[in-house]
């Protein structure tokens, strides 16, 4: 078991402008497993994936990080958590401004351990086609550029929880195909959790399970398999 949601919902605003954004959620994915939630904009699916992810607390329910409860940490330990043992592919890309492509890898090395190699991480640059990026700053690169450095990011830090938020959403058929099976082949040789919140139909064929998110209510879509 590695993240697990017990119960989990999340409300914002009172009265009547409540909006439950995420109605009352049981949710499981096991390591080595490489998980879709689909579902129309505005159905709650960043809602679940930053509460999955402990960047916004739920209203209720428990949210569980490889065995540990996070509403018994405090704000530090989460934190630390994020940082340790989740890689987030984020919409607004959580890019640094005012480094350069290798920097923002370089800081991780600064802040925490078990990142990639050197030669892991020249291999990442040459799946990703950045390669020839990585003295560009953010501003200088393409919107399917920083997102493919964004995901460079994300698995350079070998976390064991990989949530990914529209990751190929910038990118044509091709690199969107080869990002799934870059995030396909991190999942299963590392042995990692991936939830990738998607739009895209043509990707489904890359995972194991495919939710479906509807006004806040996330299943099971069974009709893939049919
Ligand atoms: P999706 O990612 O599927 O487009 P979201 O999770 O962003 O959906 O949003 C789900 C619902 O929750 C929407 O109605 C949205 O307006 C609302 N919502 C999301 N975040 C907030 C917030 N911080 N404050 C108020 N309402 C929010
Ligand atoms: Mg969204």
């Amino acid at each position: 078991m590695v993240l697990e949601l017990r119960n989990a919902k999340k409300t914002f605003g009172e009265g009547n402008t409540l909006v439950e954004a995420l109605k009352e959620t049981n949710f499981l994915v096991e390591r080595g497993e490489l998980v879709a939630v689909i579902g129309p904009s505005g159905s709650g699916k960043s809602t679940f994936l930053t509460v999955a992810g402990g960047l916004q607390s739920p209203s209720e329910g428990q949210v569980m990080i490889n065995g540990k409860e996070l509403s018994q940490l405090n704000e530090k330990q989460r934190s630390k958590i994020r940082l340790q043992e989740i890689g987030f592919i984020l919409q607004a890309s959580n890019l640094v401004p005012f480094l350069t492509v290798d920097q923002q890898l370089e800081l991780l090395n600064k802040v925490k351990k078990n990142n990639m190699s050197p030669v892991e991480k020249k291999q990442l640059y040459e799946d990703l086609g950045i390669t020839k990026l990585h003295k560009k700053y953010p501003s200088d690169l393409s919107g399917g550029e920083r997102q493919r450095v964004a995901i460079a990011k994300a698995l350079f830090s070998n976390s064991s929880i990989i949530l990914a938020d529209e990751p190929t959403a910038s990118l044509d058929s091709d690199r969107a195909f080869e990002v799934m099976e870059l995030l396909q082949h991190e999942t299963k040789s590392k042995q990692t959790a991936t939830i990738v919140v998607t739009h895209d139909t043509r990707l489904m064929k890359y995972f194991d399970k495919v939710y479906k998110m509807t006004d806040g209510v996330l299943e099971l879509d069974t009709t893939i398999y049919e």
